[in-house]
């Protein structure tokens, strides 16, 4: 059986949960959560308990009677960042984000985890930074089924002390009329809430996220980045002179893929057992170029006979590769790091006997191909 929740930020306007609450059991196709989990600070906790929970006049309770809704809230559904036993009452410093945060982080697994628990996520309420954590948060955890949403409410009714939800039974509200200015009387009827799904990238399916319970946010970013960084290969095609890294791709003329396919040979018979992208033992002195090598490459290169393979030979017999070598290299780069940014640029590596040159790239990651 599916458990259904719903988790809503809140500020200091917990008509957000009520509004949310009656826009989901009026979409299509409708979501009327079993539970509702919020996130919020004390002062927050303060007005849901007061507006939304009192047991006489609390509009949720209302919201529930009215639309014969069976929704467990209560104040076990409450979360505050609890800070040094004093409650959070806000987040301006350093350290109160970073709580608020990992508290987000946290109750995104522990809620998005379990295969049964279907979590349906609101942005609206609380604040923007709020939001972006738990758009995040979701990005990390969300299954399939999961979703994310926030909720617009019209000028006259948003944030209105008195407008929690759209009654059966039309009531006047005094708003102020944002065309005129002047105080006016709006009907319920007028009322617009409308729900937008927010489409968001799931992360966890493609084993790239953390799951342990204990992780912090700024770890969990870390850990994916590095993740799908390692993932990615940067394929350099001999044949059709182009190096490909995930989906951007860079072309080389011939002798630049003659050059580039050297410093990949150099890097796939390096000596280091871990080759990693730091690696300079793959790297080589100017003087270390082979023309023979080089020529090698330029013939593999279908249907590109090329004249420079004679060009080479001379400034060879001249002594005179380092002509040659840099202004060829500044070009590849160029062209790489336009569109791979520092991956697999022809680094440098100066040292006490002279610069050395290799690529910036993990060995596990570099793959050849004819
Ligand atoms: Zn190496």
């Amino acid at each position: 059986m599916k458990n259904r929740i719903l988790l809503c930020l809140c500020g200091l306007t917990p008509q957000v949960i009520t509004e949310a609450v009656y826009c989901l059991a009026h979409y299509e196709p409708q979501f009327i959560p079993d539970k509702l989990e919020i996130i919020t600070t004390s002062r927050g906790k303060m007005h849901i308990l007061e507006s939304l929970l009192h047991p006489m006049q609390g509009k949720f309770n209302l919201l529930c009677k009215e639309y014969n809704l069976n929704i467990f809230f209560d104040e076990s559904c409450i979360h505050v960042v609890d800070f040094q036993k004093e409650y959070l009452d806000n987040f301006e410093t350093k350290n109160n984000n970073l709580k608020m945060m990992d508290l987000i982080l946290a109750i995104v697994r522990n809620l998005c985890l379990p295969q049964e628990n279907q979590v349906y996520a609101c942005l609206s309420g609380g604040r923007k930074t709020m939001s972006f954590y738990l758009g995040m948060a979701m990005q990390f955890y969300a299954k399939e089924n999961d979703e994310l949403f926030h909720v617009l409410v019209n000028k006259e009714f948003e944030n209105h002390p008195e407008f929690y939800f759209p009654p059966k039974i039309e009531k006047q509200i005094v708003s102020v009329d944002s065309k005129s200015g002047k105080l006016t009387y709006f009907s319920s009827k007028d009322a617009k809430l409308v729900l937008y799904k927010v489409p968001f990238v799931r992360l966890r399916p493609l084993g790239v996220v953390k799951d342990i319970e204990k992780i912090s946010f700024a770890k969990q970013v870390k850990y994916v980045q590095e993740t799908i960084n390692k993932s990615l290969k940067l394929h350099v095609n001999i044949g059709k002179r182009t190096l490909v890294y995930g989906n951007r791709m860079v072309e080389l003329t011939p002798m630049e893929m003659a050059l580039y396919c050297f410093f990949v040979k150099k890097k796939l018979d390096c000596p280091q057992n871990k080759c990693i992208l730091n690696c300079t033992k793959c790297f080589v002195s100017v003087y270390d170029l082979d023309v023979d090598v080089l020529i090698r490459f330029l013939n593999k290169i279908k249907g590109h006979w090329n004249p420079n393979s004679a060009q080479l030979y001379q400034l060879k017999q001249k002594g005179d590769i380092k002509s040659w070598f840099f202004p060829h290299r500044s070009r590849i780069n160029r062209k790489i790091k336009k569109v791979f940014g520092s991956i697999g640029l022809i680094e440098s590596e100066k040292r006490y006997a002279g610069t050395r040159y290799g690529l910036n790239i993990d060995k596990k990651n570099l793959i050849l191909e004819d």
